[in-house]
C-alpha cells in the first residue's frame, strides 16, 4: 500500500509547501483574533487606542526591559533610535553586510557613514575582534544583527562598546522572543542589552502582525523619552516640536492582533526550534549539508533555517527544489557592501571574503510554527535526494 508520504510526494503541492504559512496559524487562534480586532473596531480608536499602550506594557513586562515603543515599521525602528541618539552626518556606524538592506539603509538615509564589518562564518552575525579593527575616532555606534533567530555574541561587544564609549543598536528584527546567556549565567533578552533594541512586526517575522509594524526597546529613559518624541514629530506637547522628528505609529488594529499573538510567541519559538530539531537530525553528518550553528550562549529561535551547501551549485539545488514543490529563499544574495546604492559612498575597496562566500553559499528552507511532521519529511528527504544527485 502506498503511504501517506510516497502519495503527497506525487503531489507536493497538496502538501502546500511555504517558507510561512500565516493562513494556517491565523486559523488556529481565529477566535481570539476576531474578537481582538473587532474590540478595535467597536471603539473607532484606530489610532491610539488603547491596545497600543497595553501592548508597550506587555512586550516590557516580556522583554523584562523598562520602554517599549511602538512605531509604524522595523525600518523605522532603526531611524528613531538612531535620530534619538543624535548620531551627526558623517559620524561611522559600524554594520554587518551580510543583512537585511534596511540596516545599513538607515544608516545611510541619515547621512551617516557605514562601516561594514565582516561576519562569522559559523554564527553569520559579527564578532567583537572584527569590529575592533574598524573603530576610528569617528565611531559613534556599532550594530549587530541578530540574524536569523540567533543572538550575535554580546558579551564581548557590550565590553567593546564600553571601552570605546559607542553606542549597541540591537537590530532584533528576526530574535525576538530568543535570549543570550552572559559568562555568569544571566541571561537578557535579544534586543534589551545594548543602549537600544529595535524590532519589526512584519508579518513573516517571528512576532508578526496583519500589516506593518515596528518597536524600539531601551532601559534609558531619557533615550525613551526622545524616541517617543521622534516617532511624533518632535514634540512631546501637542504642535510644540522640540526635535526634528518623523511621523512612526503603529496601528492600533495591529496592537490588537499582536496582543493575542504576544500569548503565543514562546510555543512559536518552540514550533520553530523543533523544526529545526527535526531538520539538524535529518541532516547531521552529511558533508555538504552544514547545519546551523548554535552557540551555546544563544536560545536560539530560528526566524531562519540558513544552510550552507559546500561542493554542489547552490543555485541548481534551488532550482531542483522547486521542481518538488518546495520554495528556499536565498537570503541575502547581493551584499549590502556590494549594492549600487553604494557607489557615491567610496566603501568599493571594502574586502568582506566571508560575507561574499555567504551570499554564494547559503540557502534557507520552509521553517515555520505549522509545519507537519509529512512536510518536514517530504523536505528533508527531497533535499539530501537533490544534493546526493549532485555529487
Ligand atoms: C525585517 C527586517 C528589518 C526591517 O523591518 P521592516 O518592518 O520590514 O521595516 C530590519 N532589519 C532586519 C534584520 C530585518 O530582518
Amino acid at each position: 500500500m502506498l503511504s501517506l508520504l510516497s502519495f503527497l510526494s506525487t503531489f507536493p503541492h497538496m502538501m502546500n509547501l511555504q517558507m510561512v504559512d500565516l493562513k494556517s496559524q491565523y486559523l488556529k487562534i481565529k477566535q481570539e483574533i476576531d474578537v481582538s480586532i473587532q474590540g478595535v473596531l467597536d471603539d473607532a480608536a484606530f489610532i491610539g487606542g488603547k491596545q497600543i499602550s497595553e501592548l508597550a506594557r506587555q512586550l516590557e513586562s516580556y522583554l523584562d526591559v523598562k520602554h517599549v515603543i511602538p512605531c509604524a515599521n522595523g525600518t523605522d525602528a532603526l531611524q528613531i533610535a538612531m535620530m534619538a541618539l543624535d548620531l551627526q552626518p558623517g559620524d561611522e556606524v559600524i554594520t554587518p553586510s551580510h543583512t537585511y538592506f534596511a540596516t545599513v539603509e538607515v544608516v545611510a538615509l541619515l547621512k551617516l557613514k557605514p562601516i561594514f564589518c565582516e561576519v562569522d562564518r559559523q554564527t553569520f552575525t559579527m564578532k567583537a575582534d572584527e569590529i575592533e579593527k574598524l573603530i576610528t575616532p569617528k565611531t559613534r555606534a556599532i550594530v549587530p544583527v541578530h540574524l536569523y533567530g540567533q543572538s550575535a555574541d554580546m558579551e564581548p561587544i557590550l565590553a567593546l562598546a564600553k571601552k570605546y564609549n559607542l553606542f549597541v543598536i540591537e537590530d532584533n528584527a528576526q530574535a525576538i522572543g530568543g535570549s543570550y546567556t552572559f559568562s555568569d549565567g544571566t541571561q537578557k533578552a535579544n534586543g534589551t542589552m545594548g543602549t537600544v533594541g529595535t524590532t519589526s512586526f512584519f508579518p513573516s517575522k517571528n512576532l508578526g502582525c496583519y500589516g506593518d509594524g515596528g518597536a524600539v526597546f531601551t532601559n534609558d529613559s531619557d533615550l525613551a523619552e526622545r524616541m517617543k518624541m521622534v516617532a511624533n514629530h518632535g514634540q512631546r506637547k501637542k504642535y510644540v516640536h522640540e526635535i526634528v522628528g518623523c511621523n512612526s505609529r503603529l496601528d492600533t488594529l495591529q496592537a490588537a492582533i499582536l496582543l493575542v499573538k504576544l500569548q503565543h510567541l514562546n510555543q512559536y519559538c518552540d514550533a520553530r526550534r523543533m523544526v529545526a530539531d527535526y531538520y539538524d537530525h535529518a541532516f547531521a553528518n552529511h558533508p555538504n549539508i552544514i547545519s546551523p550553528y548554535r552557540a551555546s550562549y544563544s536560545h536560539h529561535v530560528f526566524h531562519q533555517y540558513t544552510i550552507i551547501l559546500e561542493g554542489v551549485d547552490r543555485d541548481t539545488v534551488k532550482a531542483k527544489l522547486e521542481e518538488k514543490g518546495i520554495p528556499s529563499m536565498i537570503y541575502y544574495p547581493i551584499p549590502a557592501h556590494r549594492q549600487k546604492m553604494f557607489d557615491s559612498f567610496g566603501i568599493k575597496s571594502t574586502e568582506l571574503g566571508t560575507t561574499d562566500w555567504l551570499a554564494d553559499h547559503v540557502i534557507s528552507i520552509p521553517i515555520h510554527t505549522e509545519m507537519t511532521e509529512e512536510q518536514m519529511n517530504y523536505i528533508a528527504s527531497t533535499f539530501i535526494a537533490i544534493i546526493n544527485s549532485l555529487i
